[in-house]
């Protein structure tokens, strides 16, 4: 998501290759730094967080840092004590006639038609959510919580999408919108990490058959416009 930044939301100038700029660590915006120090806040609507300054470039490496250390816990499963593994939760095969590119159907919370496409529903491009997932009893776990589609929206909720200042729609990312109701998780090894002993990360191994998972959707927010989406406080890759 960060390897082509979006405007600045403060200016609405191009970012840069060189200018600094400053990443919020809460609904991760990134803004130019000078911006940052005019504004004297982050720049999204209700935002309580300290932007931090890097250079563009760092941006996507401490995002995927984030997301890793996020995902570091739980080691063992809370629920029966096997071990887990770090790596991606991914929608079931699509069909071929569907030519979509890879990633993950997205359903607005009240069901209406939202945005300028007015739409109720839109498909994300995205390599999957990341989280871990228990060896045994296959539980999942994203930022470190126990997935529970019955679970409303964990994280900080905003009113309008943190990277283009569009409406934010709440709503659900639908794991089995492209097939029959299985959902794949693929392990993988953390960034900087040598996790993932003994396991080769092929999808059909690893991916899961129908019932065998328990969560068809998880909460979260995503931008009918740029398409930015939160997930447990954390962007959607
Ligand atoms: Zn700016
Ligand atoms: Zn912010
Ligand atoms: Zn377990
Ligand atoms: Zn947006």
């Amino acid at each position: 998501m960060q390897s082509n930044l979006q405007p600045c939301l403060y200016c609405g100038l191009a970012m840069g290759r060189t200018e600094p700029v400053a990443l919020c660590g809460a609904c991760w915006a990134v803004v130019h730094d000078r911006c940052l120090q005019h504004a004297g806040r982050c720049s999204t609507v209700q935002c309580p967080g300290d932007p931090a300054t890097m250079v563009p470039a760092d941006v996507a490496v401490v995002v995927g840092a984030r997301i890793a250390t996020a995902n570091a816990e739980p080691a063992t499963c809370p629920a029966c004590g096997a071990a887990t593994d770090y790596g991606r939760l991914v929608p079931p095969a699509r069909r071929l006639w569907m030519r979509m590119t890879p990633g993950i159907w997205f359903e607005a919370a009240q069901g209406g038609p939202v945005g300028a496409g007015r739409r109720s529903g839109w498909h994300v491009p995205a390599a999957g959510l990341p989280g871990r997932r228990c060896r045994a009893c296959r539980a999942l776990y994203l930022a470190g919580q126990p997935v529970d589609a019955r679970r409303s929206q964990s994280g900080a909720v905003f009113p309008y999408c943190p990277q283009c200042s569009a409406p934010f729609t709440s709503g659900w990312f639908d794991l089995q919108r492209y097939g029959s109701g299985a959902v794949g998780f693929v392990p993988q090894a953390p960034p900087g990490s040598s996790e993932l002993r003994g396991h080769r990360a092929t999808p059909n191994r690893f991916a899961t058959g129908a019932g065998r998972q328990s969560v068809a959707r998880i909460a979260g927010q995503c931008c009918s416009r740029c398409l930015f989406s939160l997930v447990s406080g954390l962007p959607v890759p």
